[in-house]
């Protein structure tokens, strides 16, 4: 994270007018694909991502299969008209360590061992990026795997938290991920009362770092009601 100078709070502002402990405008639905077993759409502010499960399916090659539990993978792709710059299509590092992150948060609350010697594949498309695409994929595959039906200990919800201009604010949008001093996403299984991602990215003080996580924590039981609302809406039965 590289400090400019660009100012990102102006008369006790954010850019976008947000104040500090605000959340940007979040919508979430599931069942959008007719071809996976499982899929959600989120857009996040400017951010819009699309999930789709497939499986638990029978893995190829036998190799791959663990006699134990079912083998999740996660693939998180940035599409080329997602950021302003045309990005090269494929893999990269940071989309090779997102999809990581995502697949050990999602591991910790799907119940693998119940369907052993298969493969789960969840898909992470990102059409629209505008910062924070790692937390808002992290709900939108967690509401997709939700919406397939796979048994899950809980839902992982995340959001981050970070300081721009000396202050500790809410979910970081672009302008404030490139020019401010610190980024923290932090994904959670409230039920389960575990952090299953902690990254942070820049500098805070011990104090500062206790409120960005107290913060980024607070907003992603916000965006856990969301989803929880979101699933319930979709099963309900339509007279
Ligand atoms: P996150 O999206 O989880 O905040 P990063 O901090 O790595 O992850 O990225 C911040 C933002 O930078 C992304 O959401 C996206 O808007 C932008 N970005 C990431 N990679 C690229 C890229 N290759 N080209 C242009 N912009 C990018």
């Amino acid at each position: 994270m590289v400090k400019q100078d660009m100012k990102l709070i102006v008369d006790g502002k954010r850019l976008d007018g947000r104040r500090f402990d605000e959340l940007r405008e979040i919508k979430m639905s599931v069942g959008v694909l007719n071809r996976t077993n499982g899929s959600a759409y989120v857009e996040w502010g400017k951010n819009k991502i699309l999930a789709g499960v497939h499986g638990p399916r029978e893995l190829h090659p036998k190799y791959l299969r663990d006699p134990t539990k079912a083998v999740l993978t996660c693939t998180y792709n940035m599409a080329p008209f997602s950021v302003d710059e045309r990005k090269k299509p494929g893999p990269d590092r940071r989309s090779v360590e997102i999809s990581k992150v995502i697949s050990e948060a999602l591991g910790h609350v799907a119940v693998l061992e119940k369907y052993p010697n298969t493969g789960i594949d969840v898909f992470v498309e990102v059409l629209q990026a505008d910062a924070g695409t790692r937390c808002a994929s992290i709900v939108a595959a967690s509401l997709a795997m939700a919406n397939s039906g796979m048994p899950m200990r809980d839902m992982i919800s995340a959001c981050a938290a970070g300081k721009i201009d000396g202050e500790i604010v809410l979910d970081l949008m672009k302008e404030e991920d490139n020019f401010g001093e610190c980024d923290l996403p932090v994904a959670i299984s409230p039920r389960r009362k575990e952090i299953v991602l902690l990254q942070m990215d820049g500098k805070l003080t011990r104090e500062e770092f206790k409120k960005a996580y107290r913060l980024a924590i607070d907003g992603a039981m916000r965006v856990y009601d969301m989803q929880k609302k979101t699933l319930i809406e979709s099963m309900k039965i339509e007279e």
